[in-house]
């Protein structure tokens, strides 16, 4: 069954709608499941691991092994802030972030409900995702992305597996609903995270954070936040173990968001539940260049729930948190990846954070998704003859 999270009218769960016909809010997918948690020993690691928990055909499956992604110990930062730090490498999924996840669940109910379409809006990665999940169900893919502001490596994506690339000048909000028009005209069904079949995709992120750790929770779990999907859908997926009995504790929820596009950072600070969307979003971390997320009341309702926390960080301390994590751990992360490491920071040192508390920080997609920033936050190659004694100058002076 498909549920409104504001008024709790029930839709069918082959209903093919996005939004609450009765009050406009966004809509969850319920499900009932009680299995033990054993029954997921020795299966592959995969989202489908935990193929119980997705409300999907499992004949119908559309799969490039997402999910299962490295859980790096990361002691040197760690040490310095004071706390005891995972990472959750996202950027290691099949086209390079966690949208994949989200993704394999959706076009599994697109293959399911027999559309021939699908289509989002993107800042980048969920084009690239949908791209390729649609090649590999042999769908049409229509992606509408905001012309100028999308990274390098995720446009090439978007093209080279043949989705139908529409260049729109307008930012992300303004893309989003002209697409969804499209899909309540029934030209393309919609995959972009207000699509609830997304988020069950995407919750499998806290399932296998619970399990890396042993079947604990952490105390916090911290991400950057965009349209606000993949915090809700992470909280989903740890309140549906802890109903389960799988855990006995819950995470702090912890969403991070860019100075000039933090209209979820507004709301908490106001201890509000509505938002006033930003017009004119701006951010180097383009991933999160969002003003108007569509989830925000379930982010809202995860933050406030968990006893969580909402903070913004700068578009500098998002390059310099890029570089720590990529200089001091060897993790590649795009920018918008590392407004968590970022907001960590900042609020261990603001003191919101306290001493010891066990950590996860998602980080969300890979480096070579933004290539220029990687390059413009790097050292040129230094030019030099292929010849030994030019080389050792080279090396004694750098030393
Ligand atoms: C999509 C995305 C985000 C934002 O996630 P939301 O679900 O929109 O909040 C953050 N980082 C990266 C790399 C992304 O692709
Ligand atoms: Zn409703």
């Amino acid at each position: 069954m498909i549920k409104c999270v504001s008024c709790g009218k029930a839709f069918e769960n082959n209903e093919i709608i996005y939004t609450c016909d009765e009050c406009g809010s966004v809509l969850e997918v319920e499900i009932d499941v009680d299995v033990p948690k054993n029954t997921f020993d020795c299966r592959r690691n995969t989202l489908w691991k935990y193929k119980e928990f997705m409300p999907v055909d499992e004949k119908k499956i559309v799969s490039l092994d997402e999910g299962g992604t490295p859980f790096c110990k990361c002691n040197k930062i760690g040490e310095d802030l004071g706390v005891d730090l995972y990472v959750k490498v996202e950027g290691s999924n099949p086209t390079g972030s966690f949208k994949d996840r989200g993704m394999s669940v959706g076009v599994t109910k697109a293959m399911e409900l027999g559309v021939d379409t699908v289509g989002c809006a993107s800042t980048g990665n969920t084009s690239a995702s949908l791209a390729a999940y649609a090649a590999r169900a042999g769908l049409r893919s229509i992606v509408l992305l905001p012309e100028g502001k999308v990274a390098l490596g995720k446009l090439a994506q978007a093209m080279f597996h043949g989705a139908e690339v529409l260049s729109v000048d307008g930012n992300f909000d303004e893309a989003l609903k002209t697409v969804s028009q499209l899909a309540l005209e029934k030209y393309l069904y919609l995959l972009n995270s207000i699509n609830p079949y997304r988020l069950e995709g995407q919750k499998s992120i806290g399932f296998e954070i619970v399990n890396d750790l042993g079947w604990e929770s952490p105390d916090r779990i911290i991400l950057p936040v965009g349209n606000a999907g993949n915090i809700s859908a992470i909280w989903k997926g740890i309140s549906e173990f802890y109903n389960a009995g799988y855990i006995e504790d819950k995470p702090m929820m912890t969403g991070i968001q860019a100075v000039g596009a933090a209209p979820i950072v507004n709301a908490f600070n106001k201890k509000s539940m509505k938002i006033d969307p930003i017009t004119n979003p701006e951010t180097i971390a383009t991933a999160i260049r969002i003003g108007d997320p569509v989830s925000y009341t379930k982010a809202l309702n995860a933050i406030y729930d968990s006893e969580g926390y909402a903070e913004t960080v700068t578009d500098d301390e998002i390059l310099d948190a890029q570089k720590l994590l990529g200089r001091k751990e060897g993790i590649g992360i795009e920018p918008a990846s590392a407004a968590s490491i970022a907001g960590l920071k900042k609020l261990r040192e603001s003191g919101v954070i306290d001493k010891g508390e066990k950590i996860v920080c998602v980080v969300t997609g890979h480096l070579l998704k933004d290539p220029d920033t990687a390059i413009k936050a790097s050292t040129p190659p230094i030019k030099v003859k292929s010849d030994v004694s030019e080389l050792k100058k080279i090396l004694e002076n750098n030393n």
